[in-house]
């Protein structure tokens, strides 16, 4: 299962969020490209109120470091265990979620 991150055609280095140039070595030739979404979960929250009134709850949040290399925020509908191996993807309404 794969994820559509920036990747620098310079280095290689994996990046999220976009940016417009590397972070690790400051090229601006970046690219899209699918990237696995595999990673470990580092810690997570879960909310049980919403201010949004149409929000599912309760929901987890969960800071996932991609095997890719970045480290992202993922929704997760359950709850989690740090250290979990992980998968997130994109959702059709382009949040990160755990698949
Ligand atoms: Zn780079």
């Amino acid at each position: 299962m794969s994820l559509r991150l920036q990747v620098c055609a310079e280095c290689g280095a994996v990046q999220y969020p976009h940016r417009d140039v590397c972070g690790a070595c400051l090229s601006t030739q970046l690219e899209d490209k699918d990237v696995s979404g595999a990673g470990t979960v580092l810690s997570w929250t879960r909310g049980h109120v919403s201010v949004f009134p149409d929000a599912q709850t309760p929901i987890s949040l969960a800071r996932v470091k991609l095997d890719a290399g970045p480290i992202v925020l993922a929704l997760a509908s359950s709850a989690l265990i740090t250290g979990e191996a992980v998968h997130v993807m994109r959702d059709e309404d382009g949040l990160l979620r755990r698949s």
